[in-house]
C-alpha cells in the first residue's frame, strides 16, 4: 500500500517554485507576494494562515499578514481588500475563512480582484473553472491533483466518488476529477448529507475523496481492494493526553482503510500540506498573470 505522503509531494512542488523565485531574485525582479487577511484570532485559522507564510517565506514569496478585530467592520475589511487590488506589489489575496457571522463571506469573496484570487472562489474563477478555462482552481482540490499527479495516480476512466459538496473542497473537486484533464477524466459521483445509499456508491469506488469534517467516518466496510482514499478532513478532536489538548482526526478510519487500500493520504501529513502547495502556486501563477 502506498501512503500519499504530503511532505513529499509538497516538497518537490515548493523546490520547483524556489527555484523559480531564485531566478527572480537573480535577476533583480521581484518575487511573488502574497497578501492574507486573518479577522479575529480562531486557533485553527491562525495556525493555517501561520503556516501560509511560512511556507511563502520557505520558497522565496514575499507576504503580509493583516490582523484585524473580530468585530471589525465589513465595509473596513472591504476597503483593506480594495487597497491590495490596488498594489502593484502585491498579486495574491487570500481572506481566511471563516469569517465572524455579520460578515457576508460571498460579498467579501467577490471584493477580491479576480486576477489576485488565489484561493479561486471568486465566481468568475468558479465558472472558469467549470468551463475548462485557465483560472485558479481551490487550493485544496488543486493540491489533490498535484498530489495524485506527483504519485502518478491512474483516474482516467475511474469511479471516482466525492463525499461533501462544499464550494471549497467538494463541488470544485468533482468538476475537476470529471474533466478532460492529466488528472480527471473519471466518472464521479458527489455525495452530501442527503444521499441515501452512501455505503453502497462507496463500495463501488476506485477513487474517494472525503470531504465531510466527520472523524473517522469512512470505514472499512464502506470501500472495496484496491480503492485510492483522499482525506481531506481535519477535525480537532479533544485528547487530554495530547500536547495541545487536541488531535487533528480525517475523516477516513485510517487503521481500517489501510488494510483495503491501495494508496491512502494521511492525517496530517496528507491533503493540508498540499493545499499550502496549491495556494503558492496558484500565487506564481497571480504572478506571472492569469
Ligand atoms: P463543509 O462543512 O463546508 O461541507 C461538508 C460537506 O459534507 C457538506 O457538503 C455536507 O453535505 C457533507 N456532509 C456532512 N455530513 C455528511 C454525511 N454524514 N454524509 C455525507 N455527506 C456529509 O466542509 P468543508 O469546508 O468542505 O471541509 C470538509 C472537511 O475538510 C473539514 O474537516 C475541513 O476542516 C477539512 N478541510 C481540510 C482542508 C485541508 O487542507 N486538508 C481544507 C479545507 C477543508
Amino acid at each position: 500500500m502506498l501512503i500519499l505522503d504530503g511532505k513529499i509531494a509538497a516538497a518537490a512542488v515548493k523546490a520547483t517554485l524556489l527555484e523559480q523565485t531564485q531566478a527572480l531574485k537573480a535577476a533583480g525582479k521581484r518575487t511573488p507576494h502574497l497578501a492574507a487577511i486573518l479577522v479575529g484570532s480562531n486557533g485553527a485559522s491562525e495556525t493555517y494562515v501561520a503556516s501560509k507564510v511560512k511556507n511563502c517565506e520557505e520558497t522565496g514569496f514575499g507576504s503580509s499578514l493583516y490582523r484585524l478585530d473580530a468585530d471589525v467592520e465589513e465595509a473596513v475589511l472591504l476597503a483593506k481588500i480594495a487597497e491590495l487590488n490596488q498594489d502593484p506589489n502585491c498579486d495574491g489575496i487570500l481572506v481566511q475563512l471563516p469569517l465572524p457571522k455579520h460578515i457576508k463571506e460571498s460579498k467579501v469573496i467577490e471584493a477580491i480582484h479576480p486576477a489576485k484570487d488565489v484561493d479561486g472562489f471568486h465566481p468568475v474563477n468558479v465558472g472558469r473553472l467549470v468551463q475548462g478555462l485557465n483560472t485558479f482552481i481551490p487550493a485544496t482540490p488543486y493540491g489533490i491533483i498535484l498530489m495524485l499527479e506527483h504519485f502518478n495516480i491512474e483516474t482516467k476512466g475511474k469511479n471516482a466518488v466525492v463525499i461533501g459538496r462544499s464550494n471549497i473542497v467538494g463541488r470544485p473537486m468533482s468538476i475537476l476529477l470529471s474533466s478532460n484533464i492529466a488528472q480527471g477524466n473519471c466518472t464521479v459521483t458527489i455525495c452530501h448529507s442527503h444521499t441515501k445509499n452512501l455505503k453502497e456508491v462507496c463500495l463501488g469506488a476506485d477513487i474517494i475523496v472525503a470531504a465531510l469534517g466527520v472523524p473517522n467516518f469512512l470505514t472499512g466496510d464502506m470501500i472495496k481492494p484496491g480503492v485510492v482514499i483522499i482525506d481531506v478532513g481535519i477535525t480537532r478532536v479533544d485528547d487530554p493526553t495530547a500536547k495541545k489538548g487536541f488531535r487533528i482526526k480525517g475523516d477516513v478510519n485510517y487503521e481500517e482503510a489501510c488494510a483495503k487500500a491501495s494508496a491512502i493520504t494521511p492525517v496530517p501529513g496528507g491533503v493540508g500540506l498540499m493545499t499550502i502547495a496549491g495556494l503558492l502556486k496558484n500565487t506564481m501563477k497571480a504572478y506571472q498573470g492569469l
